[in-house]
């Protein structure tokens, strides 16, 4: 059961030394509660998502206390930077080129050379992410599919008979307790990806332009958010790799003397590890240069369903 405790300069070296130890902190912000963890450990961010029982690996938002903070996570641009003077601090998450950093782990960003960056205005919110001084990725503080929580005690029942989070920190209802603007400024126009408490108007007179929807986003079909797909051919449910082939394994190996090269989510046959490592062990196999990386059956409960949700898509023809 997680205990509740109001932010204070104890709360805050508290929920700090957690996210280190890699669990869980639930916080408050200006826009809803969220679930935060080490943006950098994959495994801590594989918890978000079994705490949550979320049935798919979406890309995550990491908050961090400054914009200059967020620009060395990722790549800043014309039109990022006067968003982010316009309403940084504040409710409106930057999709930007991921910048080569180990603070970011591949899950958070679902395998994408893309990041989703947010610096709160919540004064207590910046307090906690400056003394945490990593970025920390969190989606709203509840089970899926649940409404978002504005207040801890919203938080503290959903999650009352759960190991995780750790620590809810009480900070006041939310002002906004609407979910923040998600505004993809790789380029020189914004494309609205999610619609928020920064409105189209906002937007309009700070940058000059209406926001594109993003299925008007006129980039290469690379360039769209979309999911991430490894250039090989992937073969599901495979028993064994056979001659050249990759082999993404789960549990114990078969014989692997066919494979071109191997990975293993988990010996130990632990979905939450396996969480942790599908998306750097998928890159890692398809830089290899295999044509196909054969993946072994993985169980379809708990994280399973969001493990094979991803496979089957990175499985799926091109251009679907
Ligand atoms: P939530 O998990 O509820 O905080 O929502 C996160 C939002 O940010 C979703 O709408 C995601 O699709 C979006 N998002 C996060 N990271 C990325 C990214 N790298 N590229 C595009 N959208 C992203
Ligand atoms: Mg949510």
């Amino acid at each position: 059961m997680p205990s509740v405790k109001p932010l204070n300069q104890d709360s805050i070296i508290e929920a700090v030394q957690y996210w280190r130890d890699g669990h869980l902190v639930a916080f408050g912000t200006e826009t809803v509660y969220g679930l935060g963890a080490d943006a950098g450990q994959a495994r801590a961010v594989s918890q978000i998502f079994a705490t949550k029982q979320r049935p798919q690996f979406n890309p995550l938002i990491s908050h961090v206390a400054d914009p200059d903070t967020a620009f060395t996570l990722g790549h800043i641009t014309p039109l990022a930077k006067t968003l982010a003077d316009a309403f940084w601090p504040g409710p409106m998450t930057l999709v930007l080129r991921r910048c080569d950093s180990n603070a970011i782990c591949d899950l958070v960003t679902a395998g994408l050379d893309t990041v989703a960056l947010r610096v709160p205005e919540h004064k207590g919110a910046q307090a906690l992410l400056a003394a945490a001084n990593i970025p920390i990725a969190a989606p709203s503080a509840n089970p899926s599919g649940r409404l978002s929580p504005t207040t801890a005690e919203h938080v503290a029942t959903a999650f009352a008979d759960y190991s995780e989070p750790r620590l809810i920190l009480d900070m006041g209802a939310c002002d906004k307790g609407l979910e923040s603007t998600v505004i993809d400024a790789r380029a020189d126009i914004p494309v609205l990806l999610r619609p928020g408490s920064i409105t189209v108007e906002m937007i309009t007179t700070a940058t000059g332009h209406p926001p594109l929807a993003p299925d008007a986003q006129i980039l290469s079909p690379g360039q769209l958010v979309s999911h991430y797909a490894p250039d090989a051919m992937i073969r599901l449910n495979a028993d064994a790799p056979r001659l050249g082939e990759a082999w993404l394994g789960f549990g114990d190996d078969p014989d692997l003397s066919h494979a071109a090269v191997s990975c293993n989510l988990s010996p130990e046959a632990d979905l939450n590890d396996a969480a942790a490592h599908l998306f750097s062990m998928l890159r890692q196999l398809d830089q290899s240069g295999a044509k196909t990386i054969a993946i072994a059956p993985i169980p379809d409960h708990d994280l399973g369903v969001a493990i094979n949700d991803r496979l089957t898509r990175a499985a799926a023809p091109r251009n679907q």
